[in-house]
């Protein structure tokens, strides 16, 4: 009998988070995922996501994410090998930034909370940044503070890490119906054939949480979002110091990129942007022809160096969308023993060294500071899109 005092659906990171964390707060944990791990199609699998601390006017953010850079220091240590790159992040605008609300909040705010960002003006990125197009980004900033972790690594050594501190975890196993009443949750059955137990269950399984619990379906889908990697012609250019995280007028355009990955030799290009919306089985992820004209306008228009680099992979990855675009991460209102951790809505991975301990908070019923912007909420269907940095289309 596969029985447990937590139950984990989904290994992405908000799941190997809560998992690693409950385990060490001496609760038996199970862990599944229908693998292989990491899982190819989740979002938490690849070559590295951004970890910035600016989000607009947001302090909550900022200073979660502040938390959450130390802790992938920590990481870094803990798990032996550098999977955080601190590169900073460089905020370029295409017009003054007090006429950009996105970068203008956020430089002050790093500043208010005792932050250091340096602006720039279009003669400091030319000579700073040379695979910059200076005459079209004319203002911003640098970010020391910020960079890229190299999230396939980071989920697969958390994965790692929970198995060898007694998380027992189920690899080949896709929780296919909750068991129980209608008021109580005590465990799943799986597509495979197996049952498990719990006194919680907890559902992390990202753009396919609104799968298993359809009641989510008014308040988040799963849309899908381009990924690019290049082999730039010199890529001098787009290595540290002349190069960091970079995001390209990004609340208006979408776009923002890495520097050249050590490991993988490539650039990685992505846009944060409306994406589209699709079923996460049943719907093909496809990178049109048309998404990969609008990468060559773009690299054209802001990395002439990269505008005719050799593109090796493309890949369309799904964001777990809330409506407001805030985390989902709180226990069922009217079902006992069945709590939710998920949309990430396109920016949740730079928040994984505090995830755990908050869900494990909320699951556990502890107050934690940060849990009210995640609880169970009503969002009408016109509700708008809230995370600051995000392009949401023009108009
Ligand atoms: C293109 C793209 C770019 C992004 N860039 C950034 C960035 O730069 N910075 C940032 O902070 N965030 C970024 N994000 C967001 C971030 O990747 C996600 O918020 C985060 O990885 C979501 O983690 P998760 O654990 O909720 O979901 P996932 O990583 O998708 O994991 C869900 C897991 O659930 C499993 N699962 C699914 N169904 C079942 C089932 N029935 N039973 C059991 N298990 C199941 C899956 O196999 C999978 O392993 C980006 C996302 C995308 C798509």
């Amino acid at each position: 009998m596969n029985t447990s005092d937590f139950l984990v659906v989904g290994a992405g990171i908000y799941g190997a988070t809560a998992a690693l964390e409950l385990r060490r707060r001496e609760h038996s944990v199970t862990l599944i995922d229908p693998g292989p791990l990491p899982h190819p199609l989740a979002a938490s699998t690849d070559i590295s996501k951004v970890v910035r601390m600016e989000y607009g006017q947001d302090r909550q953010y900022m200073q979660m994410v502040d938390a959450a850079i130390d802790g992938f220091v920590v990481w870094n240590a803990e798990l032996g090998e550098t999977l955080y790159h601190n590169t900073g992040v460089l905020m370029l605008t295409q017009q003054p930034m007090e006429q950009v609300a996105y970068n203008w909040e956020s430089y002050k705010l790093l500043l208010a909370e005792g932050h250091r960002p340096e602006r720039l003006d279009s003669a400091a990125i030319a000579q700073r940044y040379p695979a910059w197009n200076a005459a079209r980004y004319v203002d911003g900033f640098y970010s020391p503070r910020g960079g890229y972790a190299e999230s396939g690594r980071v989920v697969s050594a958390l994965q790692a890490l929970a198995q060898r501190e007694g998380v027992s975890l189920h690899e080949g196993q896709t929780a296919d119906a909750l068991l129980g009443t209608a008021g109580r949750v005590t465990g799943v059955r799986t597509r495979e054939g197996a049952t498990f137990h719990a006194g919680q269950v907890l559902l992390a399984a990202g753009a396919w949480t609104q799968l298993l619990l359809p009641e989510l379906q008014p308040v988040m889908k799963a849309t899908g979002h381009p990924v690019f990697h290049l082999k730039p012609k010199n890529s001098a250019l787009f290595t540290p110091p002349h190069f960091a995280v970079s995001t390209a007028d990004v609340s208006r355009t979408g776009w923002y990129g890495f520097p050249f990955h050590p490991r993988e030799g490539v650039v990685k290009v992505a846009n944060h942007g409306v994406g589209v919306r699709l079923h996460p089985e049943q719907d093909e992820r496809v990178v049109y022809a048309s998404d990969i004209a609008h990468l060559r306008r773009f690299l054209a228009d802001t990395f002439p160096a990269l505008a005719d680099g050799e593109l090796v992979y493309t890949r369309r990855c799904l964001y777990c969308d809330t409506l407001d675009e805030h985390f989902w991460i709180d226990r069922h209102p009217e079902r006992e023993g069945l709590s939710v951790s998920t949309g990430g809505s396109g920016h949740g991975f730079k928040f994984a060294p505090v995830l755990g301990p908050l869900a494990a908070d909320v699951v556990e019923g502890k107050a934690n500071p940060w849990a009210a912007k995640f609880r169970w909420r009503a969002l009408a269907a016109g509700t708008h899109g809230e995370e600051a940095s995000r392009f949401h289309g023009k108009g």
